[in-house]
């Protein structure tokens, strides 16, 4: 089967092997510690106590294979940044399928010994946060290795030797690929050794399959593939093993429209993966040019959220036009298990260079700040019986409320003000609340509530939760 044949059947029979006990990125290590229980039944995997992070968390390294040229896999080095986690149970689930994929499996048992680690920063994945307990990030950690998961990765690389290294990442979903409209799904980078970016023979074979993987999965998501900042991190781990010998890949998993819990970009990641392994263990990568690796765009920092273009804005009776983009902000809820939106205006001016996930050219319309309903003092109790949509008409985005017990944020589509400072008139300022209204001759025809947009005419919108003010 071809390269591209494959990826293809990965592609379309993903369902057949996606671990359907992960459905959002806030699993934990609980969670995965239940599936390694589950694999240790099946003999087509050794399973190790590799180590235990910082709180004693278990961390595994599960091997595959007993062929000569050797693949380690490490996830979730940063504890938010689960997707590529999600896609190795995938990955495991394909490798111990038994179908018509037979062949292929058994040539990676032969021709390669794969190595995957997945969740490297347990404690952090548990609070989702990106740092270790220590509040250290540990892809800054490989030189110092302080941290007891930065240690035990350079432990297991230093023993492994591996020839491929795949360093798995999540990264910002304002990245685009290029001066584009296309969010950057994925990102590869085969990282620097030095500060002159130089081409070690190692460096140069993690370019090659790069350029194989771009090729192959530029067929599902044309457009959407960059490359990461080459800029050399002595701190890091990619370059530092890029250094040590083993050519190492990164892939960053970024951005999809409509996508926040990534379980597409999983899929990608899962197709990326298993087509990397065949490209390895057939040697098809060296047949790949460079030139094709470099001319991979770089990662641009241009998308947004949500962009309003073309707005009438008014400050002390003068008019200006400008664009406003807002950008929604995940907070996780005290248990890391869900989160909630704090969102906030990212920007205001001509923002023609910037693309928005979605984004609304608003010419004619006018722009102000979303609007305090203070008239009455409501109770928690009495906001299930308000009619939003009549509140939004009127141009209220938020709502005093007395006695609300809840400090972070409410379930209604509206935000909520404790203590009411007074102020009528407020000014658009980058990084304050995203409560907007737009009017068309004087009437409210959307209203922005905590990042959310509603139309007030006829009453479409989804406001995911307000925040307390
Ligand atoms: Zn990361």
């Amino acid at each position: 089967m071809s390269d591209l044949e494959f990826a293809k059947h990965l592609y379309n029979e993903y369902e057949d092997y996606l671990e359907r006990s992960l459905t959002i990125r806030r699993f934990k290590h609980s969670d995965i510690l239940q599936l390694i229980n589950k694999i240790k039944n099946k003999d087509k995997f050794k399973i190790k106590k590799a180590g235990l992070s910082s709180q004693g968390r278990e961390i595994y390294l599960i091997s595959f294979g007993a062929g000569k040229t050797k693949v380690f896999l490490w996830s979730q080095m940063h504890g938010d940044e689960a997707t590529a986690t999600m896609a190795i149970f995938d990955v495991l689930n394909f490798l111990s399928s038994q179908n018509k994929h037979d062949e292929i499996r058994k040539e990676f048992e032969q021709k390669l010994t794969i190595y995957f680690m997945p969740m490297v920063n347990p404690d952090g994945a548990e609070l989702f946060q990106r740092r270790n307990i220590f509040g250290i990030d540990i892809n800054r950690d490989a030189l110092r290795l302080q941290s007891d998961e930065a240690k035990l990765l350079m432990k297991i690389f230093k023993k492994l030797k591996a020839d491929f290294g795949f360093n798995l990442h999540d990264q910002s979903n304002q990245y685009s690929a290029g001066n584009s409209s296309k969010p950057a799904a994925l990102s590869f980078l085969a990282p620097a050794t030095d500060e002159k970016r130089k081409m070690t023979a190692e460096r140069n074979n993690a370019a090659k399959l790069i350029a194989k993987l771009f090729k192959l999965i530029s067929c599902f998501i044309p457009g959407h593939i960059a490359k990461y900042s080459d800029e050399f991190e002595p701190r890091a781990f990619g370059d530092n093993f890029q250094k040590l010998g083993t050519s190492t890949i990164l892939i960053e998993s970024g951005g999809w429209k409509d996508d926040t819990e990534k379980q597409f970009i999983r899929r990608l990641n899962f197709v990326t993966l298993l087509c990397a392994f065949k490209s390895i263990a057939e040697k098809s990568y060296l047949k790949e040019k460079i030139q094709t690796y470099d001319s991979i765009p770089f990662n641009q920092e241009l998308m947004r959220d949500i962009v309003f273009r073309n707005l009438i804005y008014y400050v002390d009776g003068k008019k200006c036009l400008v664009d406003i983009a807002v950008t929604l902000n995940e907070i996780n809820t005290k248990d890391a298990k869900n989160f909630y939106y704090k969102s906030v205006i990212d920007d205001i001016g001509d923002l023609s260079t910037l693309r928005g996930y979605n984004d609304y050219n608003f010419r004619g319309l006018t722009v102000e700040y979303g609007k305090t309903y203070r008239e009455r003092i409501f109770a928690v109790e009495e906001l299930k019986d308000l009619n939003f949509t009549e509140m939004y008409r009127n141009g209220f985005t938020s709502i005093v409320v007395q006695n609300c017990e809840s400090r972070e944020y409410n379930q209604f589509p509206i935000n909520i003000v404790k203590k009411d400072c007074g102020e009528n008139e407020e000014n658009i300022k980058i990084d304050s609340p995203a409560n907007l209204i737009f009017r068309k001759n004087n009437v409210v025809k959307f209203v922005v509530v905590n990042g959310f947009l509603f139309n007030t005419e006829d009453s479409l919108g989804n406001i995911k939760n307000g925040i307390i003010l």
